[in-house]
């Protein structure tokens, strides 16, 4: 299998292309801005449906990945014991597990993870996977030679900074470097990353917003000298192997949904909370893989770039159609700068959706663009979709929008269907879920997809069963939670929220540095400064 970028180009990358620092692939980011694909999409071997059946979770990863990484690039071996290694850090052992709330809605609950939210199950798996290859080229190296290593480097506002530390702490030759707003991150939030003491994890308490914590890393990604002399990396959603670890759970539920359920004439219905177009991207790979499914629902918050898609055909940063704002603000914690800039991102209960555009949209759009490519050849055909969404991007960059055409947006709406639900509807689903028979307590992205799988339900055939992706534990957004649910006489957050993980944690010991400044020379400088400590250590010599 090899890997092109969706903006052409004749380059074709194996899943490690060997290049300085880290695999290109691995990255997701193509040189000419686009983002790797794999060059066909992989059918399903021809009995996978009794032959994958009673396969557990690791197992079943190791028959999807093998079909998109050749046995070159990691046999198949190693590529088992990478597997068995990134989920042992699960706690439960169907690792994602299937819940029924109703006889025609599940849950699949991809939150039992070190840190409870979602992204565990690509992070725990790329962390494993940039050791093996540092390794294996450390390992081809003549002996004295200087190590190749990586410096991860990334901003958080909370919710997301913990799964890249989990994923790459005590990593051997990775270092990873993740930026904070001081004060803005919610306390479990910050007890989650913080606590954390392996020598190669570094949380930066940046004395700024989270706006200025992105604005360094973009400085530091920009700075070509430094960029190169350190071997900075990113472990952001773009990246193809996090795409790829997440189709796995899409084939794991619909075997055990089929064991839970007689198998009549069930069809399938994945609605997915939606951001940057990871999750349900991988959700569309397993679709045209094979695996039977109805139409990926796609639920996005108020940041509602896609299902304006859905709608209208146009892809536009600012909403220039509609009335907007609803009657609930989320001052969520952590991201309450109070700064909602016309055209800006909208601070809502669902934070870890809150986007202005979806990074891995540009790969849906590629295979949009190439069915809807005139003519006949494979070759033809791609060369056609890379020049088609070349010109989309540049409209992207320039306009802030573009419109497809609509023949597009009719294959669009043959795969997908779309709804974004404001935060009024998210606190009301939480409620609802917990006063019902299954008093189910939903963190508020997963509330986002119950709510919207109840919309097209209703636009649903009878013999549709809604798996809702569950992508957080509601103990991790606990300010929207306990807002839905403290007028509930039953609701006891320690009682029915709080895992026992996170009762000890406020008290941990933690490892923070201070940036006092929101300047990328305080960020570089302590960058350096462990860099030199470790190429000290690494020689037994002093720094002159
Ligand atoms: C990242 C995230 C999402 C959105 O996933 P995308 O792949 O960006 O669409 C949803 N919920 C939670 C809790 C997340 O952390």
């Amino acid at each position: 299998m090899k890997y092109l970028s969706t903006r052409g180009g004749d380059e074709r990358l194996t899943f490690e292309e060997v290049k300085p620092a880290v695999s290109t692939v691995l990255t997701g980011l193509a040189p000419n801005g686009g983002l790797y694909i794999p060059e066909y999409i992989p059918a399903l071997p021809e009995n996978w449906e009794t032959s994958w059946k009673d396969l557990s979770f690791t197992d079943l990863a190791v028959e999807v990945l093998s079909l998109y990484i050749s046995p070159e690039d990691i046999s198949r071996e190693d590529l088992r014991a990478l597997v068995e290694k990134s989920y042992r850090t699960f706690r439960h052992p169907d690792i994602t597990p299937v819940k029924r709330l109703s006889a025609r809605t599940y849950v699949l609950e991809l939150f039992h993870g070190p840190t409870f939210a979602f992204k565990d199950v690509a992070l725990q798996l790329l962390g494993n996977l940039f050791e093996f290859f540092l390794a294996r080229r450390n390992a081809r190296k003549s002996a004295g030679a200087k190590p190749e290593t990586l410096t991860v480097v990334g901003a958080t506002s909370g919710d997301t900074g913990s799964a890249a530390i989990y994923g790459l702490r005590n990593k051997a030759n990775v270092s990873i470097f993740i930026l904070h707003p001081k004060g803005r991150v919610s306390p479990i939030q910050e007890a989650q990353m913080t606590t954390v003491t392996d020598t190669n994890v570094h949380n930066l308490a940046v004395n700024g917003t989270f706006d200025d914590c992105q604005d360094i890393v973009k400085s530091l990604f920009g700075d070509r000298e430094f960029n190169a002399k350190h071997r900075l990396g990113a472990v952001n959603s773009i990246n193809w192997a996090r795409i790829l670890a997440q189709t796995v759970y899409y084939f794991h539920s619909y075997f055990q949904l089929r064991a839970q359920s007689p198998p009549d004439n069930v069809e399938i219905q994945y609605v997915v909370p939606t951001g940057n177009f990871g999750d349900v991207l991988a959700g569309y790979y397993a679709k045209r893989m094979g695996l039977p499914m109805a139409r990926l629902v796609v639920a996005t918050n108020e940041n509602d770039i896609l299902a304006r898609f859905w709608k209208s055909g146009a892809y536009e940063k600012v909403d220039t159609s509609a009335v907007n704002g609803s009657a609930v603000t989320a001052p969520a914690a952590g991201a309450s700068d109070g700064k909602q800039a016309a055209g800006g991102v909208k601070e809502t209960f669902s934070p870890a959706m809150d986007i202005m555009v979806s990074s891995n949209f540009e790969r849906l759009l590629w295979y949009l663009a190439y069915e809807d490519a005139a003519g006949s050849g494979q070759e033809a055909k791609m060369r056609a979709a890379c020049a088609t969404l070349d010109g989309w991007m540049k409209s992207m960059k320039s306009d802030g929008r573009v419109q497809v055409p609509i023949s597009v947006l009719g294959l669009a709406r043959r795969d997908f269907v779309a709804e974004r639900i404001s935060n009024e509807q998210t606190l009301d689903t939480i409620r609802e879920y917990f006063t019902s028979e299954s008093a189910y307590v939903a963190d508020p992205h997963t509330a986002v997809g119950l709510c919207a799988a109840k919309i097209v339900a209703t636009q649903n055939p009878p013999s549709i069963t809604q798996v809702v992706l569950s992508t957080a534990h509601p103990a991790k957004f606990s300010e929207a939670v306990t807002r839905a649910l403290s007028s509930s006489p039953n609701f006891d957050f320690e009682l029915d929220v709080l895992p026992p993980e996170f009762k000890g944690l406020l008290e941990k010991e933690r490892r923070v540095i201070a940036v006092d400044a929101p300047e990328a020379s305080l960020v570089k400088e302590i960058i350096e400064g462990f860099a030199e400590r470790e190429a000290g250590s690494a020689t037994g010599a002093s720094s002159v």
